[in-house]
């Protein structure tokens, strides 16, 4: 058990990382950020931020010497920097999460492995484009090219209408690695946050509700619309892939429900993920003070809802010209919670903030919450340079 006030180390420094950093200082703890960005959300916010590359020596080697557990807000690690921390510091998630989810081959192929569903794929590998595979369980059209790496919010991705398109979708890609996956229609999309520890205990969170635009997470609304078997079944696929993994954190697994019932998992993050910000305000338990819980192995707290819960994304989009949007709106909803990550530069696409909007303890449906939280973004989106409502 690795009891405050112990240093912790953070590989990455994003907004999930500022949460982090946020739910472990504020149990006494200090935490040591490494991220390459001068204006990184958690490095602004920690004991100390280490300014460097991932792979930089001397930055793991100084991480290393100070903290007594290393943890991730972000996978895309090279992977001989996540070795050297796994030999030489204590490492959760270890290696193998950290490897399978930063590769979509190596994560289909494990997923497959331990019998956990997923869209019927083939492997495209860099270089020459092979032809679509047309034996059983193979992808058919519409279809979806990702790269294999690096990709995220919907980035490194390319529709497909026919099998035709593929040696121009991966020439678009710069036919590196990638992985072909059959376009799922959709009845709903699923995601479960799982904490585990060492000595194999377990904690999941709701199952929560996504809606996405434009390949980026927009609306999670908890509870989700699906019935509790359903829900069981997730949770339990979730908690199945966490000790598979012999997971030491905060897992998340997206997943695709299709129209006959069927839970396809589309995806693992091996740190929390932004489908659980709900949880800062609507849990028992935050994601990020789990993690802490997790990655110290202090045991993990229930992971209750106290209250129907619907976040709304808030992306650069919504931020005018050289401005600020007016958040009076939101600010005078009595039970919406606006959550902002103090990013300087706003980009369309850019994940700057969210809301959480609150239902009353009691209720079961996040019908209204849902409706309020996509009526105040529709407000920030009329005002803002985009217009689209
Ligand atoms: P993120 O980092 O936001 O999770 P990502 O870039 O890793 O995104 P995916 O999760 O693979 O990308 O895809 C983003 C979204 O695109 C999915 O949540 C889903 O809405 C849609 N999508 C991806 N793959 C499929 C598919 N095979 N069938 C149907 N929809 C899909
Ligand atoms: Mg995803």
């Amino acid at each position: 058990m690795i009891q405050p006030p112990a240093t912790l180390g953070l590989l990455g420094g994003g907004q999930l990382g500022r949460y982090f950093v946020e739910a472990a200082q504020g149990m006494g703890y200090a935490v040591w950020v490494l991220d390459p960005d001068p204006a990184s959300p958690a490095g602004r916010v920690a004991a100390r931020h280490v300014c460097q590359a991932f792979d930089d020596p001397d930055a793991l080697q100084a991480l290393a010497g100070a903290c007594e557990v290393i943890t991730t807000e972000f996978e895309n690690i090279p992977r001989a920097a996540v070795e050297w921390l796994d030999a030489h510091a204590c490492l959760r998630p270890g290696p193998r999460a950290l490897t399978v989810a930063q590769d979509r081959l190596e994560e289909k192929a494990f997923l497959g492995e331990i019998g956990v569903a997923v869209a019927p794929w083939q492997a495209v590998p860099a270089g020459l484009t092979p032809e679509v595979q047309t034996d059983a369980g193979a992808p058919d059209f519409p279809a979806i090219l990702k790269t294999a790496r690096l990709g995220y919010d919907g980035k490194g991705q390319v529709r497909l209408a026919a099998a035709g398109e593929l040696p121009a979708a991966h020439a678009e890609l710069g036919q590196v690695d990638c992985v072909l996956e059959s376009r799922v229609e959709l009845e709903r999309e699923l995601s479960v946050l799982v904490a585990r520890t060492a000595d194999g205990a377990t904690e999941a969170f709701p199952v929560a509700e996504n809606t996405h635009r434009d390949g980026i997470l927009h609306l999670t609304r908890v509870p989700a619309r699906a019935g509790d078997e359903v829900r069981e079944r997730a949770t339990a696929i979730a908690r199945h892939v966490a000790e598979r993994l012999d997971y030491q954190g905060v897992l998340a697994v997206e997943f695709f429900l299709t129209a006959d019932g069927e839970l396809l998992v589309n995806e693992i993050a091996p740190r929390p993920h932004n489908s659980g910000h709900y949880s800062l305000d609507a849990c028992t338990v935050s994601q990020f003070e789990q993690q802490v819980r997790a990655v110290c192995a202090l045991g993990l707290a229930p992971a209750l809802l106290t209250a129907p819960v619907a976040m709304v994304n808030l992306l650069g989009d919504l931020w005018p010209a050289g401005g600020s949007p007016d958040w009076r709106g939101v600010l005078a909803a009595g039970r919406a919670r606006l959550h902002l990550y103090g990013k300087a530069e706003a980009r369309p696409g850019r994940k700057m903030g969210h809301v959480n909007v609150l239902g009353l303890p009691g209720e079961d449906d996040a019908t209204a919450v849902a409706s309020t939280a996509e009526t105040l973004w529709q407000g920030l989106a009329s005002a803002g340079g985009e217009g689209e409502a």
